[in-house]
């Protein structure tokens, strides 16, 4: 397909575009650590003017935020196992890696019976049964339909902590040894909520930015995905030695 039929497409809707992004909103939720550790930021917004005595003609704002709010990027860099991965920081990956294919799994129904729902190999290897294996370089996105919870459902904060459902350390595992670009969650992080208890503690994390590794969180619409097929569009800010940053993920899928 050249590029030219490419663009022909998007415009008549053959290629749909679906955007997985939340709205930054300083109401949606961060990811809250044990009191002992640095917190991250909501995101704010602050008038400087609105066409008025401010600058009659022009609106805009200035806005703050950590680079891990709302639907955002995670770099090698964001994990002590990363921080010597090359090119690790949101401003030094290479922007052909920013665009890729995707391949979606559906643990929505075991994530609704089960806050704490474990993507295990077991579940990759299904997939994979169903759908054909995930190829070198794709991005893993894990569907459990969380993106739908709002407020404290969201986080769903427990007197032990957030519980919230994710990958095992041997299902990362079983995604390092298929090469995947990164993988995805709808949840505040790419671990489960009460992934500190595995070994090693925050799988996701540890193991996939030691290995080079990206990650996507607060993710939405991933029911609008297919299984495989789709291609992802992930560019993250260009922030000097970043570990993170929100962004626009937008997937294209072909009608
Ligand atoms: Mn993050």
């Amino acid at each position: 397909m050249s590029l030219a039929d490419f663009a022909a497409d998007i415009a008549t809707g053959a290629v749909r575009v679906v955007d997985l992004t939340h709205t930054l909103d300083p109401d949606f939720p961060v990811i809250v650590l044990p009191p002992e550790f640095g917190q991250c930021a909501r995101f704010r917004m602050e008038e400087i003017s609105a066409y008025d005595h401010r600058g009659p003609a022009w609106k805009w704002h200035n806005i703050t935020m950590s680079e891990h709010t709302g639907t955002h990027f995670d770099a090698p860099s964001h994990w002590v196992s990363g921080r010597d991965v090359p090119n690790g920081a949101v401003d030094e990956i290479p922007a052909q890696a920013l665009i890729g294919p995707v391949c979606v799994i559906d643990c929505s129904a075991g994530a609704a019976a089960d806050d704490d729902f474990e993507l295990t190999p077991q579940i990759i290897a299904e997939w994979e049964a169903a759908h054909g294996p995930i190829p070198a370089g794709a991005w893993v996105l894990m569907r459990t339909d969380w993106s739908k919870r709002t407020g404290a459902e969201y986080l769903n904060m427990r007197e032990d902590g957030p519980h919230s459902p994710g990958p095992t350390p041997a299902a990362v595992r079983a995604l390092l040894a298929r090469d995947i670009r990164g993988f995805g969650t709808e949840c505040v992080g790419t671990d489960a909520g009460q992934g500190a208890h595995y070994t090693p503690p925050y799988p996701a994390h540890d193991l996939l930015h030691g290995a080079g590794k990206y990650g996507l969180q607060c993710l939405a619409n991933l029911d609008q995905l297919p299984a495989t097929g789709a291609v992802l569009i992930t560019p993250p800010l260009k922030i000097r030695n970043g570990t993170g940053s929100p962004l626009r993920v937008l997937a294209l899928v072909q009608t």
